[in-house]
Order: structure tokens, then sequence, then C-alpha cells
């Protein structure tokens, strides 16, 4: 396992990391004893870094990956986050001060921890950007100064909208996801450049483009439109033709980004985690890669809108169209 900086924090991060939506049935019921076999499998193989959020599952994923981390929480990297929650099947925002500071003190109860490594603005499309800018991360580093958080950071789909924030305010990390795979790869031409000179960390999750390139394909909520679900699906059968599932070449597109610290990968089964940690090794054949890029090519960086109508992407189509 290759560990790399993020950013300036002075923290290495592992080049795979392990998102645990799952572990809050984001993606469908799971096995919860082995979402715990496949935490601690993953610690074992070297893997640091473990993202989870209060929205998941509505604190499931963050109660289950506390109990997972039971004596071994201070060997890893533990990021969650603040400001998108489900309540019942209700989505809920706040990215108000006072939630920052409650919303920190539930998830350090869930974690069963005393102080979270990285503590991000969840979503902050769904919010006025001045608010985050003025209110939501003044009152993260707030956190930061009295020792509960040690980095701060934002989330979010719309990558304008983040690279806008992370040039007017201070962050020490982005988290951006679907918008460096095999479907999509326009973090490069937008947000890149600037943390690359700021030298922000870069995180990139949902490598597998939330499961659209996987044998099981896209879940149902999945907001893509139709016909890049549809040319997945395609690049997918292509690959299974040719004897390959397509995780694994998506999985080794994702980990060959040079400058992003680690790639976040939803885990809740071992022979998963065992099967991402192959593709670090394993030999990428460029053949088959230029080919699935090929018939991906009349849907590459299509991208959704996400949030409110104010924080789009100035190319993004409405979700499931
Ligand atoms: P993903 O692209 O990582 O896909 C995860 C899905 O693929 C899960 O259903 C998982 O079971 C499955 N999977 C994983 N490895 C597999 C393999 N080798 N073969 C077949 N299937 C496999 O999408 P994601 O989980 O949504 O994103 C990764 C993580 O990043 C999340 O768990 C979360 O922690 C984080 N994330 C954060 C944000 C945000 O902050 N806004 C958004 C998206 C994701």
């Amino acid at each position: 396992m290759r560990y790399k900086k993020l950013g300036k924090t002075g923290l290495k991060v592992s080049e795979l990391s392990f998102g645990a939506s799952s572990l809050g049935e984001e993606y469908g019921p799971i096995e919860p004893a082995e979402g715990e076999r496949a935490v601690h499998y993953a610690i074992n193989k070297g893997i640091n870094y473990f993202d989870v959020a209060p929205y998941y599952g509505g604190t499931l994923a963050e109660t289950r990956l506390g109990q997972a981390l039971v004596g071994r929480r201070d060997s890893i990297i533990l990021a969650t986050k603040m400001g998108r929650y489900k309540v019942g099947n209700a989505e809920e925002f706040d990215f108000s001060a006072t939630r920052v500071r409650r919303s920190l003190e539930e998830s350090l109860r869930h974690l069963k921890t005393d102080y979270i490594d990285v503590y991000l603005a969840h979503d902050i499309e769904f919010t006025h950007r001045e608010q985050i800018i003025n209110e939501t991360l003044p009152a993260m580093h707030q956190l930061r100064k009295e020792g509960k958080v040690r980095f701060v950071g934002i989330t979010g789909y719309p990558l304008h909208l983040l690279k806008d924030v992370a040039e007017r305010a201070e962050v020490d990390m982005i988290l951006t996801y679907c918008r460096y795979n095999l479907m999509d790869t326009s973090m490069d031409e937008v947000l890149t450049p600037l943390v690359r000179e700021k030298g922000i960390g870069l995180i990139n999750a949902s490598p597998l483009h939330m499961r659209v390139l996987t044998e099981k394909g896209a879940p149902g909520w999945h907001p893509a439109p139709k016909r890049v679900l549809e040319v997945a699906q395609k690049a997918a059968q292509y690959c299974r033709s040719k004897g390959v599932d397509i995780s694994e070449l998506a999985m080794q597109f994702a980990l060959a980004h040079e400058y992003v610290s680690t790639t976040l990968v939803g885990m809740s089964k071992v022979r998963h985690v065992a099967r991402n940690l192959k593709m670090l090794e394993a030999p990428l054949d460029s053949e088959l890669l230029e080919e699935i890029l090929n018939i991906i090519k009349p849907v590459v960086n299509i991208c959704w809108q996400e949030g409110i109508p104010e924080n789009f992407d100035p190319d993004a189509v409405p979700q499931q169209s």
C-alpha cells in the first residue's frame, strides 16, 4: 500500500480508502457482521482512511463504523461530515454554526470517539455558498481550535462551486464524487489545477460511479441520465466478453491519478475490499481501457443537476433525464 500526503495536513493516507455509506445500507441491505469484518480486513491490509457521514442510513453507518472501530480508532484517520441529514425518508439540510457544533457532538457519540480527524461540510451545493464561507467553515475552524477536529474541508458534486469556495475560503481538503472515473473526468478540467496550486488535499470518491461501473449496475436512485447508464451497461458487457469485470478496470483507472490523495470506494464486503486492493498491483490492460473509453465517449462527462439551482454546474442536465 502506498500512502500519499493529504494536502498540507501532514496526514499520510492510504491510496485506497474505505467509504462507509454502504454500512448505512445506502445500496440496499447488508450483513452487519460482514460489514464489520470488511472494516477489520481493510485496516489489517493497511487502509487507514475511513469516510462516513450522519446522512448515511440516518446515522446507521456512523453507529456501525463506530462499533467496528472499538479498540482500533487511533490507528486510522476518521472523516465524518455535517450539514446533510436523513430523518425517516426525508432529507434535511442545516449548515448553521449551531448545527456544526451539535452535529459534531452527535457524531462523536455514534463513532465512540472524542475527536474527528477530517470534518467535512457535506454536499455544500444544498445551501447558498455564502453561508458555507461566512458561517459553516468558520464554525468548523473554531472546533479545530478547540481540538475536537483536526482538519476541515468540503464535499459536493458541482465542481465549479467547490472551486469557487476553495478560492474564497480556507479548506484543508475537498472530497468530490463521480467526477473522476471512467464515465467523467471533468474534475481534472475544473478543480484539480486549483487544488494542486493551493496544496489542498483531494479525495476522489465513487470511482465506480456509485455502482454504475460494476456487474450489478446502478441502484434505482442513481441520478445519471438513462443514456449514461445504458452506455455503462454496454461497456460492462464488453468487458465481460473479454473476461474482465468492469469494476476492476474502473478501480485501476481511478487509482492511477497522480495528484488525488486517496480513492474512496464504498465497501461492506470482505471480497470487495480484497478485489479493490488487488487492483493496486494488477497490470492495467491499456488496450481494453482504450476500447472501453471509446464505448463511453458519447456520454463522457455528462453531469447532472445537484443541489439548489444557483449551484448547478453550467452544463448539468436534469437527473434521470
Ligand atoms: P462507489 O462508486 O464507491 O460504489 C460503491 C458500490 O460499489 C457499493 O454498492 C459497493 O458494494 C460496490 N462495490 C465496491 N467495490 C466493489 C467491487 N470490487 N466489485 C463490485 N462492487 C463493488 O460509490 P460510493 O460508495 O457512493 O462512494 C464511495 C464512498 O465515498 C462512499 O461510501 C462515501 O463514504 C463517499 N462519498 C461521499 C460523498 C459526499 O461526501 N458527498 C458522495 C459520494 C460518496
